[in-house]
């Protein structure tokens, strides 16, 4: 594959001299590298909920339900910050709401600390976001951030309207909702262009899958260095949205890979398609994905090797937007041993498999809820 970096050092967002670029051959995020390395799924990574504020109201919203207008205080840092000291095998922090940097107490407070403690501890971080603030909070957190994690599922200012503010419940001017669409793309690219690698995600849904090449030059033309793609799943506000056929969905997939940029990094997630299908036209897909230069399937973190701490009430649940209750609450557990909980969990019991010739370790359960009821994936093997 072809190295996909940013060059260290020389610009201001630019990751440390010395550390591996984030590349299609060096994901941190994929469980599949965690389990190959220790033999089993380990906690090496963990998602923090900063926030249920959000300036919009998106129609597909996977924690939709979950936003308010007033929240909290945070747990105090120094709890959390002893929690993520005693994950030992902690690779990757990511943090997302809501959208974080909605107040600037959050961005002061909460990012920068914990950003400048994964700095110095060498772990890699992320934040989603909708960048659609002031450029001047994204400023003073993409020097310590490694990824920029941005949704974009847009062609022009109406697509934003139409579907940044569905549920606000209430009328929003156009003409504010423009300026936002272009502060938005301003501020992509500025980051961009200081260095910093930004992920623009889009989903593939019934209203993107037949725009979604339109979709993938913008995010070309706005500098992004990945663009990732899943299919929507129906959480929370997204449950009532209209769904799109599995043929659908692999028809998108296959326009993006005809008409890709071949010198980005696209980063399929969460798909429906796996190498142990008796459908020979997805077995098809799934080998195309495997060896297109600069494309990765990553295989889901969520609950693999990864879990979500809520920052409020300190519950651990397995994403933030499934509805298994949490399983654990960092006030008075360790994560590592809340993490080992959930491996033995009959939910995560039904999905884990693993074949490690075709590089997959199973559907997440949302996928499997969706298209594999009743399915046994244990007692499945990648045809290859
Ligand atoms: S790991 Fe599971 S889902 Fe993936 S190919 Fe093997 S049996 Fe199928």
């Amino acid at each position: 594959m072809q190295a996909i970096s940013l060059s260290a050092g020389t610009l201001p967002f630019a990751a440390p001299a010395g550390w591996i670029p984030l590349s299609p051959e060096y994901d941190p995020w994929d469980p599949i590298r965690s389990a190959a390395a220790y033999g089993r799924h380990e906690l090496t990574s963990v998602e923090l909920t900063v926030t249920h504020l959000c300036n919009m109201r998106c129609e597909h919203c996977a924690v939709g339900d979950s936003l308010t207008t007033k929240e909290a205080p945070h747990l105090p840092l120094d709890l959390l910050f002893a929690r993520l000291d005693e994950v030992e095998r902690l690779e990757t922090i990511s943090m997302t709401g809501g959208e974080p940097t909605f107040s600037m107490d959050t961005v002061r407070d909460i990012l920068v600390p914990v950003l400048k403690y994964a700095r110095k501890r060498g772990v890699r971080t992320q934040l989603n976001s909708n960048v659609t603030m002031d450029y001047e909070r994204y400023e003073m957190i993409a020097p310590y951030l490694d990824v920029m994690h941005i949704s974009f599922n847009y062609t022009k200012a109406e697509d934003f309207h139409e579907v940044g503010f569905a549920r606000t419940g209430r009328n929003v001017s156009s003409g504010m909702i423009a300026k936002m669409y272009e502060r938005m793309i301003e501020n992509a690219r500025r980051l961009a262009d200081g260095g910093l690698f930004v992920s623009a995600e889009s989903m593939i849904n019934y209203r993107t899958h037949g725009k979604i090449a339109d979709i993938h030059r913008l995010i070309r033309e706005m500098g992004c260095v990945r663009h990732e793609v899943h299919p929507m799943y129906p959480s929370s506000f997204a449950s009532g949205l209209p769904a799109i056929t599995r043929g659908q969905m692999a028809e998108a997939v296959e326009t993006l890979l005809d008409v890709r940029d071949p010198d980005m990094w696209m980063l399929f997630g969460t798909l429906p398609f796996f190498a142990c299908s008796e459908d020979e036209s997805e077995r098809r897909l799934v080998r195309r994905l495997r060896e297109e230069t600069n494309v990765t399937v990553r295989n889901d973190p969520d609950g693999r090797n990864r879990v979500n701490v809520n920052l409020f009430s300190g519950d651990v649940y397995v994403t933030d937007f499934a509805s298994v209750p949490p399983f654990g609450n960092i006030r008075g557990e360790k994560l590592d041993d809340v993490f080992a909980k959930w491996r033995d969990h009959p939910m995560q019991m039904a999905v884990n498999c693993h074949c490690p010739s075709a590089g997959c370790c199973g559907p997440n359960l949302l996928v499997s809820e969706m298209y594999y009821k009743g399915i046994d994936f244990k007692a499945r093997k990648a045809i290859v």
